[in-house]
């Protein structure tokens, strides 16, 4: 068998969809897992959707998840030039078609814009689908001669059979025939001399000796005009995997719109890269287990594109923030406190010891957006009511809050070093000295010093990372605060 050969073809639109990771990522683990090659090629040849910058997402995307490429625009290799526009100037689309047109698979079109119109309209108001009327097909070789030195625009299209029927064989959908009534005479080479998508990834594909092609199954429709191609030109068709399209939900594909659809955006809410391609992995494919986690090296390994579904998937974000959860837990306190202190900085600006912070944290967030929102209480005292002192569980009340705070506070004031373990005894003591259970004494202290009814850690870790002036700040305003509700 021949070495695997897969490639991922983005068209650079400045954008990384989940979608096209996907692809990419399907289309590495495709090779790796046959220890073939995972090649990158540029499709620019849409000259309208280049959006400047769109190249380098696409390097960095690849690079942080990791999906190495053995060739490609950048790095080169045996079969480039990699990128479509390069692979024009050099004249090899335009050489092809000519053999398709040779062949009588192909012909020129000289039709005018309006005219293309006017059959467009035509075929809307008789309510038939567009296609093209082959009007150029019948012209004699003199008159292309003629038409073609005159310089009047062309392009060159396919010439695809009226009756009969075309089949090609999908490895995820099976076998699919369409009527080759159907099939449009599409065109292979436009008017400003590139060549069309439909076209060039025949061309390449084939030059660049791919196995596997991978993509969306927006493709679907098209791959039995792509056969017609190899079978015109005589080439093997290579093994072709669509992969079912992604929804946001069962209605509604993912949209730029929504801020969730694209690889940036993710990285932006704060979700780690293998997460994210994890999750990915599992859109569409599952490994026919239990088990969820994988890094890339085992999807590698147990990658079999002929488990990938037919159905959509669907982009649940509940649980990719449940896996991006388990992907925190696993990292180092130290690797945590790195990727959180961005997140720290937005909301806190005085300088406190991030890494015990962090260490609250580490086990509890799922996605590091949510950090601002949890720790702006370090930063200053949020507005709090009175009645977040009581907590029927914690049997505390107005009166025995205001009394724990009372008594807590000169303990605190006395306390030298200032540590986690001086901050427990003395609550301590006072747990001891008023012969109560311990959530009297700490459940105000904690209210007092977080404002919150909810926060990462209790009365000793916050006050520890609040210091002490700070902490006993807090207290004599919870104290007046209870004062003013006796
Ligand atoms: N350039 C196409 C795209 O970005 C690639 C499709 C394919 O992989 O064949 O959608």
């Amino acid at each position: 068998m021949n070495k695997v050969r897969t490639r991922f073809a983005p068209s650079p639109t400045g954008y990384m969809h989940v979608g096209n990771l996907r692809t990419a990522l399907y289309t590495y683990l495709i090779a790796k897992h046959n220890n073939g090659d995972f090649i990158l090629r540029i499709e620019d040849t849409d000259q309208d959707r280049f959006v400047e910058g769109a190249l380098d997402i696409i390097y960095n995307t690849l690079e942080i998840t990791g999906l190495k490429h053995d060739e490609g625009p950048d790095i080169g290799g045996p079969v480039g030039p990699y990128v479509q526009s390069e692979r024009n100037s050099n004249g090899v689309y335009l050489e092809y078609a000519k053999k398709l047109v040779e062949k009588g698979e192909a012909y020129y079109c000289f039709c005018s814009k309006e005219r293309l119109d006017e059959l467009k309209n035509k075929c809307e108001a008789s309510g038939k689908v567009y296609k093209y009327d082959k009007h150029c097909l019948s012209l004699s070789k003199s008159e292309i001669e003629e038409k073609l030195a005159a310089e009047i625009p062309y392009v060159i299209r396919q010439n695809n059979p009226e009756t009969g029927t075309t089949t090609f064989e999908d490895e995820i959908y099976g076998d699919i025939t369409v009527d080759n009534s159907e099939l449009d005479d599409m065109i292979l080479i436009k008017s400003d001399g590139f060549p069309t998508y439909n076209f060039a990834n025949v061309v390449d594909d084939h030059l660049m000796g791919i196995t596997h092609v991978v993509r969306g199954s927006e493709y679907l429709s098209s791959a039995p005009k792509y056969n017609r191609l190899y079978n015109a030109f005589g080439w093997d068709i290579p093994v072709y995997v669509h992969c079912p399209p992604i929804m946001k939900d069962i209605h509604n594909k993912l949209s730029k719109r929504n801020g969730d659809a694209s690889f940036e955006d993710l990285m932006k809410k704060g979700y780690l890269k293998d997460a994210i391609l994890n999750y990915i992995a599992l859109l569409g494919w599952n490994p026919g287990t239990e088990k969820e986690i994988f890094s890339l090296n085992e999807l590698v390994e147990i990658f079999d594109y002929k488990s990938i579904n037919k159905s959509p998937a669907i982009f649940d974000n509940v649980k990719l923030k449940w896996m991006n959860g388990e992907y925190i837990k696993k990292l180092t306190i130290e690797e945590f406190n790195k990727l959180a202190l961005p997140y720290y900085k937005q909301v806190i600006k005085k300088d406190l010891d991030f890494l015990k912070i962090s260490d609250l944290l580490h086990k509890r967030i799922e996605i590091f957006s949510e950090i601002p929102e949890i720790v702006t209480f370090f930063e200053s005292l949020p507005e709090y009511s009175a009645d977040l002192y009581v907590h029927k569980k914690m049997k505390t009340t107005f009166e025995n809050s205001l009394e724990s705070l009372e008594k807590i506070l000169p303990k605190l004031e006395s306390i030298d070093d200032w540590s986690f373990e001086n901050i427990e005894k003395a609550c301590m003591d006072l747990v001891s000295e008023l012969g109560v259970k311990n959530g009297i004494v700490l459940w105000p202290v904690r209210t007092a010093v977080s404002g919150e009814k909810v926060s990462p850690g209790g009365a000793y870790e916050i006050a520890e990372i609040l210091g002490k002036s700070e902490t006993i700040n807090r207290i004599k305003i919870g104290i007046d605060k209870l004062k003013a509700v006796q």
